[in-house]
């Protein structure tokens, strides 16, 4: 059943790792599932750092979840849902964009978290065109580790080329504009 005539929406949670993205994520789903709406949690097959079937803050918070290979994956699996959670959004295609437009046009309050930038300092697709069309965006900072200024680039400490780095977290570090270094060319 859509749910009838509820206005949906878009709200992105962003920022580097250790900014506190999921554990916001969790708090505002939490809510939810207090209020008693039907909430479905979604998060990337790839992302398997903890548990397969939750989704997991640096806090240990956790909510049950399920991994979806692909974006279009959520549509099919939804059908009832009044709120649907999203993790590491930065993991999907952009097919992810589509699907949350689709399911905000049915009613659903959408909620996606992810990183903003890769290691490089790049925008990770698809969370800037998220970004646009959300309603609310919220960019969460953490602490950088060297001058302990509110931090929004993520460090990598290892040479490794691949854009991600899965179940890592000792690889990587939160920094400020100033103390970031951004990789070699
Ligand atoms: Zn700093």
């Amino acid at each position: 059943m859509p749910t009838s005539h509820a206005t949906g929406t878009i709200e992105v949670i962003c920022g580097s790792m250790f900014s506190g993205k999921t554990e916001e994520l969790i708090r505002r789903l939490r809510r939810a599932q207090i209020a008693k709406q039907r909430v479905a949690i979604f998060k990337p097959a790839i992302d398997d750092r903890y548990a397969h079937d939750h989704i997991v803050s640096h806090n240990e918070q956790k909510l049950r979840s399920e991994p979806v290979r692909q974006a279009n994956e959520i549509l099919e699996k939804t059908r009832d849902a009044q709120v649907i959670g999203i993790d590491e959004g930065q993991f999907f295609d952009n097919d992810l964009i589509a699907v949350s437009i689709a399911l905000a046009k049915r009613g659903v309050r959408v909620i996606i978290a992810g990183l903003d930038m890769d290691y490089r300092g790049v925008p990770f697709e698809p969370m800037p065109q998220l970004m646009a069309v959300a309603e609310q965006v919220t960019k969460a900072q953490a602490i950088c580790i060297q001058c302990g200024e509110p931090a929004t680039f993520t460090q990598r400490l290892t040479l490794a080329r691949d854009r991600v780095v899965v179940g890592a977290t000792e690889m990587y570090e939160a920094r400020c504009r100033k103390c970031y270094v951004p990789p070699e060319e």
